[in-house]
C-alpha cells in the first residue's frame, strides 16, 4: 500500500469494464490508471499480433510513442479446450465486426452446444506490457485462470464471458463472484501481481514525465 499520492499511468484500452478492473487492481499499489479514451487524438491500435503478448506490447508501444508517456498495454481473452483454443486473441470480436459481449456469448454457446459438461474446460489469459515513452517494452507478464463454460448465464458481474465462466474452486461464475474475489484469483490479477513489482521498480523514472 502506497502512502504518497497516486502516480498516473495510461492504460491503452478502450474497454471500460476492463479499465475499471485494472484501475481497482493498481490503485492499492499507488497507481492511478488513466484510460486512453481520456485523450482525444490517439489512433486505435490494430491488433494484428499472433499472440496476446504481441498485441499487449503493440498497444503499449504505439500508444506510448504517440503520447510521449509511459503506457501499459493489456491483451486478454478466453481459450476453450474443445474449440482448439478459440476464441483466443479474437475474444473481443468473436461474433464479428459488430461484436458485443452478448453476441460473443451466444456464439460461444452455439459452438459448444453438443460438447458434454466434462469437456467444457477453458482458460482466460491476460498479457500485460509496459512501454517507456520511446516505445521500448520495459516489462511484460502473463497470468492465466482455469474454469469451465456453463450452458446458462449466472450473475451479471465482471464482463465478457464471465457469466458463463465457472471457477470450480468457488462453485461460482465470475459473473457471481465479487470484484474483490475476481481481483484476487483472475488471469488479470495474476498477471498484475507479477507486473506490479516491476512497475514499482521503474516508478522513479515516470516522475519527470508527470
Ligand atoms: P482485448 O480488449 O482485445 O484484450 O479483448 C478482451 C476480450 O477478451 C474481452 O472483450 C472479453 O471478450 C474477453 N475477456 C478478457 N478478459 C476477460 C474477463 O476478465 N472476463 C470476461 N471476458 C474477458
Amino acid at each position: 500500500m502506497s502512502s504518497s499520492s497516486p502516480l498516473r499511468i495510461v492504460l491503452a484500452s478502450r474497454n471500460r469494464k476492463k479499465t475499471r478492473e485494472v484501475s481497482e487492481i493498481l490503485l492499492p499499489h499507488g497507481f492511478e490508471v488513466v484510460p486512453v479514451t481520456d485523450y482525444t487524438d490517439v489512433p486505435e491500435v490494430v491488433e494484428d499480433g499472433t499472440t496476446f503478448a504481441e498485441n499487449a506490447a503493440k498497444k503499449a508501444a504505439q500508444t506510448a510513442r504517440h503520447l510521449g508517456q509511459w503506457v501499459i498495454g493489456e491483451d486478454s481473452g478466453l481459450m476453450v479446450d474443445a474449440l482448439g483454443g478459440a476464441p483466443g486473441i479474437y475474444s473481443a470480436r468473436y461474433s464479428g465486426e459488430d461484436a458485443t459481449d452478448e453476441r460473443n456469448n451466444q456464439k460461444l454457446l452455439a459452438e459448444l452446444l453438443n460438447v458434454p459438461d466434462e469437456k467444457r474446460g477453458a482458460g482466460y489469459l491476460c498479457s500485460v506490457a509496459l512501454s517507456d515513452p520511446s516505445g521500448v517494452i520495459r516489462a511484460a507478464c502473463e497470468g492465466t485462470c482455469r474454469g469451465r463454460i456453463l450452458r446458462d448465464a449466472h450473475g451479471a458481474g465482471g464482463f465478457g464471458y464471465d457469466p458463463y465462466f465457472l471457477v470450480p474452486e468457488y462453485h461460482r461464475t465470475f459473473g457471481l463472484l465479487s470484484a474483490t474475489v475476481k481481483h484476487r484469483i483472475s488471469h488479470r490479477a495474476k498477471a498484475f501481481s507479477r507486473f506490479t513489482p516491476l512497475l514499482l521498480a521503474l516508478r522513479d523514472q515516470f516522475l519527470p514525465q508527470s
